[in-house]
């Protein structure tokens, strides 16, 4: 008898996940929140634990080529973390896993270990474990986080409600053309390596790319600010997957306004010289970790003037009709289909 078999691609990340998902159902009563977050919620009596995991491969998610081995070690840190501050929450410990390739030397490995030194610091979070294995597919690092939230301040994806306003930390779009500019310099030098790589003018998307920050900063001034978000995630896959992803696991619709997006003046400058869209940028570059949230109207003045924050629409009743306002008028229906913009 064959066996039938499916490729991976026919499903996609998310529709693969769903599949080998729906089979596990928590069935233990501390079990808060399971698949289907920005992180895991377990309940620990007075609050809550939150856990995440996320790995970076080589060829996938870095190029060895243009990727200092110190910026990699921040880099994993930072975008598990980012995953903890979508949920409200404080990162409290981490386990790190190393497959490593035997054309790493000690001193390369604590190269990597000194990135993730420094974002242990600038995060405030322990390094408690991991492991340590020999890979025969490049450098796989996978770190996992625990944190911590009260229970009253816990942020989902699914509980965004119609009136509420969109938010957006940072700018959007930066890391993608980030990107582009690192790829374009590694086939100049591939081409001639002793052509010099042109980063002039483009250390803050470069920068971006290779070094992104969890918006921590922004965790705790909601906190200050008394601010609790009715529904966060952060915006690793771009902006476009992401409020899609509060507005079908909420069951409500969005309208976005074109001309409230925060695109860098860099960000700009690039996509000219790039012949690339910075609004496509925007909406379906990703890796950009700020964080995609909704806040009460009510909130509103406690936020209003915090620079870091853009308001860039709101939410409506219509499920799952995510609608882009656009400069010049249009109404232009966000689908599932920018997900793959770029693939
Ligand atoms: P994020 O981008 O925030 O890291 P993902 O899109 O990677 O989230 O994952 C979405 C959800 O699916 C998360 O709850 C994650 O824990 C879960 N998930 C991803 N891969 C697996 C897997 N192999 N097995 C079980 N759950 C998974
Ligand atoms: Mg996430």
């Amino acid at each position: 008898m064959t066996q039938s078999r499916t490729e991976i691609a026919t499903l996609g990340e998310f529709g693969l996940i769903h599949r080998l998902s729906e089979g596990f159902q928590p069935a233990l009563p501390d079990t808060v929140r399971g698949i289907g977050d920005d992180a895991a919620v377990m309940d620990l009596g007075g609050e809550y634990g939150l856990i995440t995991t996320d790995m970076l491969v080589e060829g996938v998610h870095f190029d060895l080529a243009f990727s200092p081995l110190r910026h990699l070690g921040y880099k994993a840190i930072s975008v598990n973390v980012s995953d903890i501050a979508a949920m409200n929450g404080i990162p409290h410990q981490v386990v790190v896993g190393l497959g490593l390739s035997n054309r790493f030397s000690v001193e390369a490995v604590e190269e990597i270990y000194a990135g993730v030194k420094a974002a242990c610091e600038d995060f405030k979070v322990d390094l408690v474990g991991g492991d340590t294995t020999s890979s025969r597919s490049g450098l796989i690092i996978s770190v996992t986080v625990f944190g911590k939230v009260a229970k009253e301040k816990v942020a989902y994806r699914n509980t965004a409600r119609p009136n509420d306003i969109l938010c957006v930390t940072g700018d959007l779009g930066s890391a993608y053309m980030g990107l582009q500019i690192l790829e374009r310099e590694k086939q100049v030098y591939m081409a001639n390596p002793n052509m010099q790589p042109e980063l002039e003018g483009k250390d803050y998307v470069v920068q971006r790319q290779l070094k992104p920050e969890a918006r921590m900063d922004v965790v705790y001034e909601l906190e200050e600010a008394g601010v609790v978000p009715t529904s966060m995630i952060d915006v690793s896959d771009g902006l476009a997957s992401e409020i899609l992803h509060i507005c079908s696991q909420s069951k409500v619709g969005a309208i976005l306004v074109e001309e409230n997006l925060p695109i860098d003046e860099q960000t700009f400058l690039v996509s000219t010289e790039l012949n690339l869209d910075p609004v496509t940028a925007a909406m379906n570059g990703g890796e950009d970790y700020e964080l995609l949230f909704t806040i009460r109207q009510d909130d509103y003045n406690k936020v209003k003037n915090n620079p870091k924050i853009s308001f860039i629409g709101y939410i409506t009743d219509k499920a799952g009709e995510v609608i882009l306002n656009t400069k010049g008028g249009n109404r232009y229906p966000i689908t599932a289909q920018g997900w793959n913009h770029f693939s």
